[in-house]
């Protein structure tokens, strides 16, 4: 088949660190010249020379020209074949499981998507299977060098064990051993917030920073933390779980049975929780319309269109919820004093009635030598940035054991 004869480039022919870092490098950044390559590696430039034109004969790369130059010689820069690896990717979300066909350039040639809101976690996992075999066999030709899996929760990626995934029900799911297992093609696993930061990072806007931490306020509280321009992960691949900082605690008791967790506090869940509770007590709120007085079908949304009506209560329990985050996001600015913040989620969607509490908190807690360098963005691009990142991971894996 002809299509296959242009896919899945031997990446063999990445031969050591120097070459990856090359590949890695041009993946991410380019177009790019062989001097910026120099500059950003460190390498020397004969040495990025005598790279390149192995992995344009290889095929991993090309030039690419410029169209345009004004005099002088034209600059040629080297561009990634983004045919170099195909591969399927899971995105286990909180209510559906989507699936993609992706190359390395991140273009996408196929999704399928299944609602999984009324599965138990063994028929998720199925639906995963399900998702993964068909897209696998979607187009015969294309050979799929690798699978990758983004899930909720926390994930020990080397072994790519889901520890536990609140939205699926998931405690200690090998996925790795079980998708490799069925299909024999090699697997990796990553929690969704370190797939958006890694995105995020090395794909978007933040990518000449070189510390920063995201933060994703959803029904849960996760991050991805970006030190010295790499996904730190700590010595059990357990950092980030910024969301079990506690902040208040005597707070109420949070997902994993601690009390006043920041995700107690902070996330979407505990601002459906507030809400339900003020109108338990016999406050009244357009909320409670919203939901034909069904006040357990409360939605985060509703207290954003509440919010957004000049609902008292909808603003105060956004408003209570942005002190705590403010103190969440004071906690992760002094400790790592990063560059940046970038806070993501489901949040974001009444990130204009927290910003102005949230901001007050962050200026009266967080020390002046850090306070002065930072940062703090939303960003609405979660789920694309998450697909984006494991392609990244997916794509550093199969270079690094090629
Ligand atoms: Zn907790």
């Amino acid at each position: 088949m002809l299509m296959a004869e242009t896919n899945n480039i031997n990446l063999k022919a990445v031969g050591g660190p120097n070459e990856a870092l090359v590949v890695n490098t041009v993946r991410r950044r380019g177009p790019i010249s062989r001097v910026d390559i120099a500059k950003l590696t460190g390498l020397t430039a004969p040495t990025v020379t005598n790279i390149s034109g192995k992995l344009i004969e290889a095929g991993i790369m090309s030039e690419y020209m410029i169209g345009e130059y004004s005099g002088g010689r034209r600059p040629v820069l080297l561009k990634a074949n983004p045919d170099m690896a195909k591969m399927v990717i899971a995105d286990i979300r909180s209510k559906e499981v989507a699936g993609y066909i992706i190359n390395a350039g991140l273009e996408i040639s196929k999704q399928i998507r299944k609602d999984t809101r009324h599965l138990d976690k063994d028929a998720v996992l199925a639906a995963m299977l399900d998702i993964i075999a068909a897209l696998c066999s979607a187009e015969e030709g294309e050979a799929v060098a690798a699978i990758g899996i983004i899930v909720r929760g926390p994930v020990r990626s080397a072994e790519g064990v889901s520890l536990f995934s609140p939205s699926t029900g998931w405690r200690n799911v090998p996925l790795k051993f079980i998708v490799e297992g069925q299909f024999h093609i090699p697997t990796f696993v990553e929690n969704d917030m370190r797939a958006m930061a890694l995105g995020s990072y090395h794909y978007g806007p933040y990518r000449d920073i070189r510390n920063a931490v995201f933060l994703g306020v959803g029904g849960g509280i996760g991050s991805g933390i970006i030190l010295n321009g790499e996904l730190y992960r700590g010595l059990g691949d357990s950092a980030g779980e910024i969301g079990h900082s506690a902040v208040d605690i005597d707070g109420p008791v949070c997902s994993c049975g601690n009390r006043g967790c920041l995700e107690a506090m902070a996330s979407e869940t505990a601002l459906v929780n507030l809400a339900v509770q003020a109108v338990k007590e016999g406050h009244t709120s357009l909320i409670t319309d919203m939901v034909n007085q069904d006040i357990e079908a409360v939605k985060p949304e509703h207290i954003y269109a509440a919010a957004e009506q000049g609902d008292g209560l909808a603003v105060e329990v956004l408003h209570n919820v942005a002190r705590y985050l403010g103190v969440g996001v004071s906690n992760v600015i002094n400790i790592f004093n990063p560059e940046l913040v970038i806070i993501g989620g489901g949040i974001t969607k009444g990130y204009k009635f927290i910003e102005d509490s949230m901001m007050e908190v962050i200026k009266q807690r967080v020390l002046e030598s850090c306070y002065a360098s930072v940062r703090i963005e939303c960003s609405a691009e979660g789920r694309a940035a998450a697909l984006n990142g494991i392609v990244d991971l997916v794509m550093q894996g199969l270079i690094l054991n090629k």
